[in-house]
């Protein structure tokens, strides 16, 4: 560790919102570089108390029961994730003059003057998947790297680690990058922007003006959806380095400074040596995993910020090869009676479940949970016309249920009303008996599961175990 940081944080007064993980790690780090730090928290309970005093043996002042006054003397709030630009505590900075910033924000500020590069990735849906993706083309290309951010080991801890690294994949979430204000990475991609998180950052444009700080001084490229026309614009709105390219990714035929689908291959016309005439072929579409359209879509995305970087063509399509998606993410389970059984309980939201419905046909869905404000008549017109039946399960189903009858009246319905823990069991026996062979049963909510289950994770689980359970009777 270089002796400019240490200078730099040498008796700091620095203030840690949240005993969280992300703000233990930066607590951690700062006390580490001689930094006076207090961490505040409006829990009270024995577990908040028994952190407190492992945080005393580092030399760590916690103060619990009052997450909202700004301890005397402060000269910078570091705050965590969960925690809402209008919480009082920043209002409070604010008051004092006094900045906010965020752990990726304090990971950029800590980067020694030899420190790898980052490669960025945020969007509404889809970035845990991209940001693997690339760390495994990156891997593939024989860089030491690791898929960081919203993943994986805290960012403060990566920076600060003893390994070294080429260059980082790094998954933003929309709050971090509020709260980052001096990062520039390398390349970075925005994949989507749907309406989410909106009672976070009050309204769609300030969601969208902190997914597009991700482009800021970006040097090699900025890669945006040539589906989602306002991840370009946010391109446009950005002050980027001289020289830095606007490079677009779509499932058509890629124009010139774009990476597209040609005839069953993933291909280049972005970084090659003559954009007009030549095309690259990257990939196979059967080397993506899952090849459903929205992940194809991940992985031009993966694959844009890699040639960014200089990656060679046969790493993208070994990379892609290599790469496993994470559980619960269009995850086929088993085929019962000549029908498929697919996990997307990470389908949270409406715009993640319209991406996998738009994957197959046709389709028994399974859905609801808690809806989070959302509405679903869109998702549901978009993909009536794929849908043999739906089984509907979950605190706000009957929004779903409205909606179905309002735009697909002859899909029939199954409407769960039970809540308790054989509940996914039951939903599986229903959509069994609404499906024919060659169809998909798809668990794709649409909606968060904390009505009925601990997390998506939980959720995804028991309908793994539904679906074995109906394929041991048919076995
Ligand atoms: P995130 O990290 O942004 O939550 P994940 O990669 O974990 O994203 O994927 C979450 C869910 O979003 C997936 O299960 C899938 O339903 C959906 N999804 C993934 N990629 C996309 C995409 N490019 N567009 C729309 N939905 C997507």
């Amino acid at each position: 560790m270089g002796s400019r940081q240490v200078s730099d944080w040498q008796g700091r007064n620095v203030t840690v919102a949240g005993l969280g993980v992300s703000g233990i790690s930066a607590a951690r780090a700062l006390a580490g570089l001689g930094a006076k730090v207090t961490v505040v928290d409006g829990g009270s309970g024995e577990a908040h108390a028994a952190r407190a005093a492992e945080m005393a043996q580092l030399g760590i002042a916690v103060r619990l029961g009052d997450a909202e006054t700004l301890p005397a003397g402060t000269d910078l709030v570091v705050t965590s994730p969960g925690w809402k630009p209008s919480s009082p505590l920043f209002a409070a900075a604010a008051a004092a003059g006094v900045d906010v910033v965020g752990d990726v924000e304090i990971a950029w500020r800590l980067r020694g003057p030899e420190a790898a590069p980052w490669l960025a990735i945020t969007g509404t849906n889809g970035k845990t998947t991209t940001t693997r993706m690339l760390a495994s083309i990156l891997t593939a290309a024989g860089l030491r790297t690791a898929a960081i951010g919203n993943i994986g080991t805290p960012i403060v801890d990566v920076v600060l680690g003893d390994e070294q690294y080429d260059v980082l994949a790094v998954e933003l979430s929309s709050y971090q990058l509020h709260w980052a204000p001096s990062l520039r990475a390398h390349s970075a991609a925005v994949l989507n922007l749907a309406p989410d998180h909106l009672d976070w950052h009050g309204s769609m444009a300030a969601y969208a003006a902190d997914k597009g700080r991700i482009y800021e001084g970006n040097t090699v490229a900025c890669v945006y959806n040539v589906a989602d026309p306002a991840t370009e614009e946010l391109v446009r709105a950005a002050d980027v380095e001289e020289g830095c390219r606007a490079v677009g990714f779509t499932l058509g035929t890629p124009a010139p400074s774009q990476l597209g689908i040609v005839e069953g291959l993933l291909v280049d016309r972005a970084f090659v040596v003559d954009r007009q005439k030549q095309a690259q072929e990257l990939a196979e579409v059967a080397d993506v995993n899952p090849p459903a359209p929205h992940n194809i879509a991940n992985a031009l995305a993966a694959a844009a910020l890699a040639r960014a970087f200089g990656v060679e063509p046969a790493a993208v399509r070994d990379g892609l090869r290599a790469f496993r998606p994470d559980p619960h993410r269009i995850e086929h389970v088993a085929d019962v009676a000549g029908v498929a059984y697919i996990d997307d309980s990470k389908a949270t939201n409406t715009h993640a479940a319209e991406a996998s419905l738009a994957a197959y046909e046709p389709i028994v869905w399974i859905a609801g949970g808690l809806a989070k404000g959302a509405t679903f008549d869109e998702l549901v017109t978009a993909s009536a016309k794929r849908l043999r039946g739906v089984v509907l399960i979950g605190a706000d189903r009957a929004l779903i249920r409205e909606a179905l009858a309002r735009h697909a009246p002859e899909v029939p319905v199954v409407d769960l009303e039970r809540t308790d823990t054989g509940a996914m069991s039951a939903a599986v026996r229903e959509a069994a008996s609404l499906a024919r062979p060659g169809d998909t049963v798809l668990l794709a909510p649409a909606c968060a599961s904390m009505d009925m289950f601990t997390n998506y994770n939980k959720r995804g689980e028991a309908f793994a175990e539904a679906v074995r359970a109906l394929a041991d009777e048919h076995a």
